[in-house]
């Protein structure tokens, strides 16, 4: 079987990870493929099915973890429920590409401890909790309750970051999207 190595990013959401992860893969000399989860959320606005998730019904989502289709999957947020489908991998390996992952930190440590050795676990930091939570609220997508939610459960992932390979600070998105490259182009040289 084909294999290859494993990029992950994880971190609090409104950390502005999605985007740099978004660049690393606009970046056309790194052979490198998004491995697109499996959720049982409902699709945001502009979203699609088969490009952002594979968006699933909670029933089907949980027929698949009964399958051991998943390589790990977790209930992010209360019946939301979301996972890396193992045939995502051979998929992007078959392809001769890396796969890069956008998942929560748990999720992310899951797969660094499965793969140690293929993987580069990368935390993206948000400045501060205050700054996040600016960042959400400039999105304008989530209820006010849906971002309380989403503030708690930074608070508690910043306490992860340590167990990654590296921690990225995003202060500076373009300072950030550099030093993202060039964690990632030289781990692949490895
Ligand atoms: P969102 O609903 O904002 O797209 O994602 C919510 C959270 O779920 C984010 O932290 C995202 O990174 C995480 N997530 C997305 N896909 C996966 C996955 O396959 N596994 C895990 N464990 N988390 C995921």
């Amino acid at each position: 079987m084909a294999s290859g190595k494993l990029i992950v990013f994880s971190a609090p959401s409104g950390s502005g990870k999605t985007t740099i992860v978004r660049h690393l893969l606009s970046e056309t000399d790194l052979p490198l493929d998004f491995s697109i989860s499996a959720a049982s959320r409902e699709p945001r606005v502009g979203e699609v099915h088969g490009k952002d998730y594979y968006f699933l019904s909670a029933k089907d989502f949980k027929e698949k973890v009964t399958e051991g289709a998943f390589l790990e999957w977790e209930e992010v947020y209360k019946d939301n429920f979301y996972g890396t489908l193992k045939s995502e991998i051979d998929r992007i390996w078959e392809e001769g590409k890396h796969v890069i992952f956008d998942i929560d930190v748990v999720g992310g440590l899951n797969i660094k401890q499965q793969f140690s050795k293929e993987t580069l676990a990368i935390f993206v930091q948000p400045p501060s909790i205050e700054e996040m939570e600016r960042r959400l609220r400039g999105r304008a997508t989530e209820s006010e309750e849906k971002i309380k939610m989403r503030v708690a459960k930074a608070e508690q992932e910043l306490d992860f970051a340590k167990k990654f390979d590296t921690i990225l600070v995003n202060n500076e998105l373009d300072i950030a999207k550099q030093e993202a490259y060039k964690l990632v182009s030289e781990f692949l040289k490895k």
